[in-house]
């Protein structure tokens, strides 16, 4: 299972390294013909003005929409949460909108401009997440179909997920956290060969099995 990881600008290589550690080869995508034969797709912090203006640059915007619509899991951490929204509140049109949410850019203000700290993620189980917030973005709505995996001791939502698409507004590549890779990969897996039951595709000897 190959994992892709947009390369166009901020912090790829860490993606890279977290897939690394867990025996999961990363691809830097660059170009829409890097994105051929991966299974997922990370979008990594960094800038989310200059990631967008890059993204037109080498047309990567629907063939990452494409890969998205198809089921194919997609993770983006911080200025990659901000690509997947629904709505920008500071104005900026929606790039990747996959995910029903609003996000205010640069949300913290300039004393907690960066900061750490412990984050309850119940689904990664029951250790905390150490989360690295870099001028990090939070999510003041959250649309329907949209679970909250994640808040601040505050109540602020700091972690979503619709669907095949993850965001998280912190940093989980720079703190040594591997488990959301495993959990893309292992949607990614299933996404490739989502077995029996998931209807996704047909399986004629198996059901054969289960009939009557
Ligand atoms: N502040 C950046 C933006 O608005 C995001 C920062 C990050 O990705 N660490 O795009």
């Amino acid at each position: 299972m190959k994992i892709g990881v947009l390369a166009v600008q901020g912090a790829f290589a860490e993606h890279v390294a977290t897939l690394d550690a867990i025996g999961v080869e990363g691809v830097e995508v660059r170009l829409p013909s890097d994105l051929e034969g991966i299974g997922g797709l990370i979008l990594p912090g960094g800038e989310s003005t200059a990631q967008r203006r890059l993204i037109d640059r080498w047309g990567l915007r629907e063939p990452i929409l494409d890969l998205a619509r198809s089921g194919a899991p997609i993770f983006g951490t911080c200025a990659g949460m901000i690509l997947l929204s629904h709505e920008i509140l500071d104005g900026d049109e929606p790039v990747f909108p996959l995910l029903d949410v609003s996000v205010r850019r640069n949300a913290f203000g300039r004393q907690l401009d960066s900061f750490e700290g412990s984050v309850a993620v119940p689904i990664l189980g029951d250790q905390v997440v150490h989360g690295v917030f870099i001028r990090a973005p939070i999510v003041e709505r959250v649309g329907e179909g949209v679970d909250v995996l994640a808040r601040l001791d505050d109540g602020r939502i700091v972690a979503v997920r619709e669907r095949n698409v993850i965001a998280t507004a912190f940093h989980p590549e720079l703190a040594g956290e591997t488990r959301f890779h495993r959990l893309l990969t292992t949607m990614a897996a299933e996404h490739d060969d989502p077995g029996e039951g998931s209807g996704r595709r047909h399986h004629p000897t198996r059901r054969t099995g289960l009939a009557r």
